[in-house]
């Protein structure tokens, strides 16, 4: 899709699509100017699912880690990541097109530990800071909240997801515009059906 470039997968209009677990890395990445391995891939795969072609993906690779402070050289970026990245999209070592992660991969993986961004936000966050993030949706009634959090507390998280983007996109949906199956269970299913509404 034309619109999805190094320089757009980080900007409000595209983020907005994103489920929570996606827009947490971006977030991650853009205040460390790094990212680790689980959360390079998990993003990696998550943005070429969106729709980021390699040589836009190896300019927003390279621009996340080298601008701003403390950011590392494009010498150091061609060095140590540039074969990481090529090799996401199938063009180095066994020729794999790596698919996007659905969310089971994506909860199978270790637990992020401090400093990585990695995994299901639904599962890792801190309630409190779950919650925070609900209100910054713009979830806010006390039943909403409650509902999502008793889908986590029962680690629906999937459901839990799936449940913030039906009140995120509330009046898109409100036309009759429905799905077949309504379960979120893919994180590029999220940021694709958020993209169908807005049309
Ligand atoms: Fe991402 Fe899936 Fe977790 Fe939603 S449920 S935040 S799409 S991993």
């Amino acid at each position: 899709t034309a619109d999805i470039q190094a320089s757009t997968v980080g900007s409000a209009k595209i983020m907005s699509h994103m489920p929570l677990c996606a827009t947490n890395m971006l977030q991650g990445l853009f205040a460390n100017h790094h990212m680790k391995y689980t959360g390079r891939q998990q993003l990696g795969v998550f943005l070429k699912g969106i729709g980021l072609n390699v040589d836009e993906a190896l300019k927003f690779w390279q621009d996340s880690f080298c601008n701003g402070a403390g950011g590392m050289t494009s010498e150091t970026f061609n060095k140590e990541y540039k074969y990481n990245i090529r090799h996401m999209y199938g063009l180095e070592g066994g020729r794999i097109n790596y698919k996007p992660w659905n969310c089971s991969t994506v909860l199978a993986k270790p637990k992020p530990s401090k400093g990585e961004f990695h995994g299901c936000p639904y599962r890792d966050f801190h309630p409190d800071k779950l919650v925070g993030e609900l209100n910054s949706m713009g979830i806010n009634d006390n039943q909403d909240i409650t509902a999502i959090m008793d889908d986590v507390a029962k680690t629906e998280y999937t459901i839990a997801c799936t449940r913030v983007f039906e009140l995120t996109h509330k009046n898109q949906m409100k036309g009759g515009k429905n799905f077949d199956q309504m379960h979120i269970n893919h994180p590029n299913l999220y940021f694709d059906r958020s993209r169908q509404l807005e049309r």
